[in-house]
Parts: C-alpha cells; sequence; structure tokens
C-alpha cells in the first residue's frame, strides 16, 4: 500500500464557505466520503494540495420533502438514502440502488455527490502507479494511447460505474450546481457527456466525463413524485458484494390498466456514461409483450456500447444490460 502525499483540508459548514473555499483552490480535490477519491490519490492518479469536505456542510446533508418529490442533497450518506423511509416508498429504486453499493463501511461513508461524480473505471487505469508506468500508463493519465482501443483517436473509453445516477435518471431527476457564476439545474441525464465516439467527434469521453463547469459543485439531486410511477434497480456483480456492477439497469414505470403509459429505463457499467435508453416510448400503449422487448433488446443493442474496460467481455455487459432491463420490467410490471 502506497502512502498518501500531504494535503490541506478544508471544512467548511455552510454552502457559502464552500464555495469560498472552491474560489480559493481551484483545483482543490472535493472530498464527500472519499470511498473513491483516496483511493485514487493513494494510487498517485491525482493528488490534489488541497482537499475540500462536503460532510461538514449541514444543508447538504438533508433529504426532505420538496415539491411534490424529494430533494436530495449531496452529503446525504448511502446508507441514509438506502434507508430513508419515505424514500424507499415513494422511490425503491433509488433505495435498492443506494443499498446496492459497496458493502456497509463504503455505504456510511459515501455520499450522493460522490457517488454521482464517481470517476470512470478500466483496467488499466485503476492500478497501483508503478503497475501504470511499467505499461507506460495511457491516456486517461499521462499516457500517449488507450490499451483497449489503441487506434482510438485520443478518446478513452473507461467506464462509468455508479449505481444511484441511472436509478434517478430513470425517474427524470434533476440535479442543482453551484459554481462561480451561481446555481443552475439540469437534468441529472445532461450532467453525463462520456460519449466517446469513435470518431473522436464525441461531446466527452471516459476522462471527460462530467459536464461540470470549472468550479463547480453537485449540491442537490430533486426527483419528482409523478404519480402511480412504480420504480426498481436490478445489478448483476462477480461478488454479491462490495462490488461494482457488470451492467446495473434502473427501470420506472406507469402502468394503465392492461398499457404501459410511462417507461423509463437506464443503464450503468458499460458505456461511459450512464445511459438512458431513447426510444422507451414505442413500448407504450401496450403491455409489455415478445414484440416490445423485442424492441427493448434492438434499443440496448444500439445504444449501450461495452468495451474491454473490465475483466468482463464488453458484449457479455451489454447481454447482461438487455436481460436485466426485460426482467426488471416484467417484476415492475407485476407488482
Ligand atoms: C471496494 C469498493 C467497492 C465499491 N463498489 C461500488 C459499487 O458497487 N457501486 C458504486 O456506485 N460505487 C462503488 N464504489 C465507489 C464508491 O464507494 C461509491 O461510488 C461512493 O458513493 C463514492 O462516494 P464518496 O462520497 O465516497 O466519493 P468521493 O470519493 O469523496 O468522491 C468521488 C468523486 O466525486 C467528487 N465529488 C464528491 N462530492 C462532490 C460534489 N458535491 N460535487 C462535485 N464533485 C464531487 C470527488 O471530488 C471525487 O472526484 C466502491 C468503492 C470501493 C472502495
Ligand atoms: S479506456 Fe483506454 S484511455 Fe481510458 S482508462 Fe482504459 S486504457 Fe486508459
Amino acid at each position: 500500500m502506497e502512502a498518501l502525499p500531504e494535503f490541506a483540508l478544508a471544512r467548511p459548514r455552510t454552502i457559502a464557505e464552500l464555495a469560498a473555499a472552491r474560489a480559493a483552490h481551484p483545483d482543490a480535490g472535493l472530498l464527500g466520503g472519499g470511498t473513491d477519491l483516496m483511493v485514487n490519490i493513494r494510487r498517485g492518479i491525482v493528488a490534489p494540495k488541497v482537499l475540500i469536505e462536503t460532510k461538514g456542510v449541514a444543508a447538504l446533508r438533508t433529504i426532505a420533502a420538496a415539491e411534490s418529490g424529494f430533494e436530495i442533497g449531496a452529503s446525504a450518506t448511502l446508507v441514509e438514502i438506502a434507508e430513508h423511509a419515505e424514500l424507499r416508498r415513494h422511490f425503491p429504486g433509488v433505495a435498492e440502488a443506494a443499498q446496492s453499493i459497496a458493502g456497509p463501511t463504503q455505504r456510511i461513508m459515501g455520499t450522493l455527490g460522490g457517488n454521482l461524480c464517481l470517476d470512470t473505471r478500466c483496467i488499466y487505469y485503476n492500478q497501483s502507479q508503478w503497475w501504470r508506468a511499467a505499461n507506460d500508463h495511457c491516456l486517461k493519465t499521462t499516457g500517449t494511447m488507450c490499451h483497449v482501443a489503441p487506434k482510438s483517436r485520443g478518446v478513452c473509453f473507461a467506464t462509468y460505474s455508479g449505481d444511484l445516477a441511472p436509478a434517478l435518471m430513470a425517474l427524470g431527476a434533476k440535479v442543482e450546481l453551484l459554481g462561480p457564476a451561481g446555481q443552475r439545474r439540469l437534468d441529472l441525464a445532461a450532467l453525463y457527456i462520456g460519449e466517446s465516439r469513435h470518431d473522436g467527434k464525441g461531446k466527452g469521453d471516459g476522462k471527460n466525463f462530467l459536464g461540470l463547469l470549472p468550479g463547480e459543485i453537485v449540491l442537490r439531486v430533486r426527483v419528482e413524485d409523478r404519480g402511480g410511477w412504480r420504480s426498481g434497480y436490478d445489478k448483476m456483480r462477480i461478488r454479491r458484494s462490495i462490488e461494482y456492477p457488470v451492467a446495473g439497469v434502473a427501470v420506472a414505470l406507469k402502468r394503465e390498466g392492461d398499457a404501459l403509459a410511462g417507461l423509463g429505463i437506464a443503464v450503468t457499467g458499460t458505456n461511459p456514461r450512464p445511459v438512458l435508453l431513447e426510444g422507451t416510448e414505442a413500448l407504450l400503449g401496450r403491455a409489455p409483450d415478445a414484440a416490445g422487448f423485442a424492441k427493448l433488446d434492438d434499443l440496448v443493442r444500439d445504444q449501450i456500447m461495452a468495451m474491454k474496460t473490465t475483466f468482463t467481455q464488453g458484449f457479455y455487459r451489454r447481454r447482461v444490460a438487455g436481460v436485466l432491463a426485460r426482467r426488471l420490467v416484467e417484476r415492475l410490471w407485476n407488482i
């Protein structure tokens, strides 16, 4: 185990103090629970001289009913989200996703903000400094080529593996950000820009996967209770605990009689961003039948692009995503 380098720690207590600390230290690392960031620091992937801890900001620790839905602060912990009785009742998919993350100790420490901004992962990246140096690094750090796709034109395909983002995206959640120019709110799905197009013309990739402007911080997420929607989350992993998803799928659906009236499906653990499937409206207006599931398979095949960034083959992760999506739609339909 490598020793941690020295860093200064800022501990703001209010949102104003947090913004001031961010402005004073633009290169600082934001520290939620540190369950991902501290690992990256120890591995020499990043070495911020200053860390700004977000957990002491009381206004960001809350989970509260707001605007006919819920508002979850960026510093709410995973265990608080998983065990919040009202949240669980209204949005079981969000609680199931939080409960599926890592193990109990990481869930006590880890936060919503850290989970949403979780760094993308790759077998050539989540390694020690000496391992990466022995392989001449790669372009997500200081190297010049991608070992997963050596012919990629400067594009990184590292995989986004956070579990909460898809659960919230399937429900149409919005994220509130604070930056030097003030606050803004956007669809959570728009926070993720890791398109990783092979022609290099995508908005972002596995290296630049967050649409945060310089100095921006995630403040909170709002999810609206639209009435009558059911939600769930399922993931496949190698071990049954303390494990990132091979693929993870969130579904939110509305059933009206014998017809699907609304459907949101989001996938993680495959692409360099969590993917909110486009085209699910093609399944609406009837019960989920064989033709509907065939359409769903097409959507997954066309939009889920899993590269060999984990020990599990990309084509298998895509297959798993399709199977989980179908099973989850069936489960929620029959509740
Ligand atoms: C053994 C192990 C297993 C794991 N398994 C899973 C898993 O199954 N699923 C999963 O999703 N994760 C998993 N993780 C990763 C991690 O524990 C969780 O994603 C956790 O939620 C990260 O939250 P954190 O607060 O600890 O993040 P941190 O490590 O504090 O931060 C992560 C990143 O987010 C940034 N950040 C933090 N807060 C904010 C904010 N408010 N605004 C903007 N940026 C911010 C940080 O600067 C950093 O870049 C695992 C980790 C370990 C060690
Ligand atoms: S996908 Fe390529 S560039 Fe990105 S982390 Fe993996 S090896 Fe590095």
